[in-house]
């Protein structure tokens, strides 16, 4: 994710959308399943942990885990939200397919 809130001064907070919603469309983004575009920095609508499981579970995928050793060595709740967010981005990638090819 580019916007980091903290880093952020007061005129990018204002175009991102960290304080309250922006007019600037350029940062107004979807998500599947939402009719209209968030006009709110991506962070101020999840949580933190949120972002780690997005981001770990990524990581994953090149065989990148956030504890030492291998799959077994994972906490299980980790592994199980990599699953479902995987399951979702394939989800999301697979719609995204679908409209390209009609
Ligand atoms: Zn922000």
């Amino acid at each position: 994710m580019t916007c980091d809130c903290a880093t952020c001064d007061e005129k990018e907070k204002a175009a991102r959308g960290c304080e309250r919603e922006t007019a600037d469309r350029r940062h107004w983004w979807k998500l599947e399943g939402y009719k209209e575009p968030f006009r709110r920095c991506p962070r101020k609508l999840t949580t933190p942990t949120a972002l780690y499981v997005a981001a770990f579970a990524g990581l994953v995928g090149d065989g990148v885990f956030p504890d030492a050793g291998g799959w077994v060595d994972q906490a299980a709740v980790y592994l199980r939200a990599c699953s479902v967010v995987n399951a979702a981005r394939a989800a999301s990638e697979e719609k995204k397919r679908g409209r390209r090819n009609s």
